[in-house]
């Protein structure tokens, strides 16, 4: 079976260099998937989950906005965050969301609002990216 490079960098380092079949990611007009030979294109990414298939296994990486820069045989994603499934945190996230919902509650101004928003959202996504691993 075909295979494309997948290659997934953040501003602290690589998070994962690999190969896969299939690359499913959530991109801001809905999920799309990719596989060899896919026409070159950019898209911006949403806070969600990108999926790596290999042979019958697939990897579950949190990725928290960002882009995704398709070649027919190499796939970049660059993004502020992004987490494979088994390296998340989970107590972490759990707090990180409850003290999110807690600012959104206290309802501050506008731009704290949209901050905690942003911050809840990010906890969620590594929350159910986490139960896929
Ligand atoms: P938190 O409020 O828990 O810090 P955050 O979204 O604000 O979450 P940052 O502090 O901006 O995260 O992230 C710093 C680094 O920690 C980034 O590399 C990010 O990928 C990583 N990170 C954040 N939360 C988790 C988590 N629950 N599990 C694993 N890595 C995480």
């Amino acid at each position: 079976m075909k295979t494309l490079k997948v290659n997934i960098v953040t501003p602290d380092g690589p998070v994962s260099e690999t190969e896969a079949n299939m690359v499913i990611a959530t991109t801001e007009i809905g999920e799309i998937g990719i596989l060899p030979g896919h026409i070159a294109m950019v898209a911006p990414l949403q806070i969600g989950a990108l999926r790596l298939k290999k042979d019958n296994s697939t990897v579950h990486v949190a990725v928290h906005g960002g882009f995704i820069e398709v070649r027919p045989d190499v796939v970049t994603v660059l993004a502020q965050q992004a987490e494979l499934a088994s390296d998340i945190d989970i107590a972490r996230a759990e707090r990180a969301a409850k003290r999110a919902e807690e600012k959104l509650q206290a309802k501050a101004d506008k731009l704290e609002m949209q901050l905690a928003e942003l911050d809840l959202r990010r906890a969620i996504n590594r929350l159910n990216v986490s139960k896929q691993k």
